[in-house]
């Protein structure tokens, strides 16, 4: 951690965040570009503790093949962006960060696989390693997807390899890369901004370690980048419905991914299985979906900022509970409200939701995974009380607030390119990014 005083000098670009997206900004911005004065801060000790930590996400690199909540449009796009974090596991990252594993979508019942066989013959061409299973097909794999299962039961999986990630190894990879540019960045832990202010032409930044100054700054602190774009007057239309997700565990069930059919309408990921990253004897099913008033996991200090961005006036409450009522939403977050309830709930989401995976599962054999499972923010727009699905990016004057639910993690390095061209644009005056070389090395 540097302790300089820096406080007469003026960063080329602060980022606010050291999640997995802002530091792919950092290590981009210091290795391809051409900025000589770059700073991160981060309000933990560690990086990535928060959504990008391996305990809160699916550890799922999604490439768009067995996203069955995906278009084809939606999925190329993916499938092109996560291959330059695939391309970065592969020669920059530390053993341990990823792990090769095969993964599948399973459809269940005449209406799924009817549905998944079609889906098929769309995406074949564009995933041509995908491959249709079926019964004893999906035993040789899976075998306890087949065990103790009616066989009159329709079913049907495509499967293809793909990678477990610890988003967290790879954010400290990225602070480390960075280090070695030929102008190393600053990294500053423990160190929570709290206010950001526009005064001429730079902005300054008071922090837990002092105040600061930049030309160009990106805030990449999860839903909390809303909280600052409100701040200065920008994303007045959006808000945030924090979707938090629980995740079960159960011994040596599973030797990849799996991942259920999305329900129609649904717009979050539907519930999967699959072997923990660090300990592959351990199968997390989930995550479960129940709306909460916080922006970060455990920390209920931030309902503060969930009532300031997305509840502090009629038209931003009238949205939340006009989108939570949607039928289906509200029919499944209902469901889910069961899952909670001491001593039947993990018997119910057992017999309700994994078993459809696993038919012979148990709930003896399964346990709740206590404080594991981020927050999912989906960014509401106000106004035409819908979703924004996707990343929600907010610009404003040489900053930008970037709000990133899945698969924000295995895009990160497609957004962090564009996120740098866009500071380089802000800056002018000889900034330069060097895509060719980021492409060379990454695409
Ligand atoms: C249940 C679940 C499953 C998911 N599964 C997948 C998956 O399988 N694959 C995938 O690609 N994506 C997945 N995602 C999405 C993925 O986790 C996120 O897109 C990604 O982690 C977002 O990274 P981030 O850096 O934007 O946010 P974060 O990781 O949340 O980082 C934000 C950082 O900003 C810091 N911060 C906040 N406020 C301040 C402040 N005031 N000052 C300084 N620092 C601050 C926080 O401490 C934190 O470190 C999942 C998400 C959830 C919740």
């Amino acid at each position: 951690m540097t302790e300089k005083n820096f406080q007469k000098d003026i960063y080329d670009l602060i980022i606010v965040g050291g999640g997995i997206v802002g530091t792919a900004i950092l290590f981009v911005a210091s290795r391809y570009a051409n900025l000589r004065r770059i700073a991160l801060f981060e309000k933990n000790e560690n990086f990535a503790e928060v959504n990008s930590n391996r305990g809160n996400n699916s550890q799922t690199l999604h490439t768009g093949d067995i996203e069955t909540n995906y278009t084809l449009e939606k999925a190329r796009q993916v499938k092109a962006e996560a291959r330059l974090l695939e391309n970065y596991l592969l020669r920059f990252a530390p053993p341990g960060a990823f792990r090769k594993m095969q993964k599948m979508v399973l459809a269940v019942g005449a209406r799924e696989t009817e549905a998944l066989e079609k889906r098929f013959e769309i995406f074949k061409n564009d995933y041509p390693d995908l491959r249709m299973l079926c019964g004893r097909e999906i035993e040789v794999v899976e075998p306890k997807l087949i065990e103790g299962r009616d066989s009159g039961e329709p079913l049907l999986a495509l499967a293809a390899e793909g990678y477990a990630v610890d988003f967290g190894a790879v954010a400290v990879s990225f602070v480390q890369q960075s280090k070695q540019a030929n102008y190393p960045p600053d990294i500053f832990l423990n160190a929570g901004i709290s206010n950001i202010k526009r005064t001429d032409d730079v902005y300054e930044i008071k922090t837990s370690r002092g105040r600061f100054f930049a030309k160009t700054i990106v805030v990449a602190a999860g839903p909390q980048s809303l909280v600052f774009a409100k701040q200065l007057g920008y994303g007045k239309n959006f808000g945030i419905l924090p979707v938090a997700g629980n995740f079960y565990g159960a011994k040596n069930i599973l030797r990849g991914k799996v991942y259920m059919m999305q329900i129609p309408g649904m717009p979050f990921a539907a519930i999967h299985g699959d072997p923990d990253i660090n300990n592959p004897s351990e199968t997390r099913f989930g995550p479960t979906i129940r709306v909460l008033p916080v922006l970060e996991r455990h920390r209920y200090r931030t309902m503060k900022g969930f009532l300031r961005t997305s509840a502090w006036n009629l038209s931003g409450i009238t949205s939340l509970i006009y989108i939570t009522f949607n039928p289906v939403i509200f029919r499944y977050a209902l469901k889910n409200l069961f899952y909670d309830i001491p001593f039947v709930g993990k018997s119910l989401f057992v017999r309700w939701e994994l078993q459809k995976i696993v038919p012979l599962l148990r709930p003896s054999d399964v346990a709740f995974l206590r404080g594991k499972g981020g927050i999912r923010p989906q960014v509401v727009n106000i106004e035409k009380r819908e979703l924004e699905l996707g990343e929600a990016e907010i610009m404003g004057k040489n900053i930008i607030f970037s709000v990133t639910p899945s698969p924000g993690a295995s895009v990160c390095l497609a957004y962090a390119g564009n996120a740098v061209q866009k500071i380089v644009d802000f800056l002018g005056n000889g900034a330069q990014f060097d895509r060719r070389s980021f492409e060379k090395d990454l695409a």
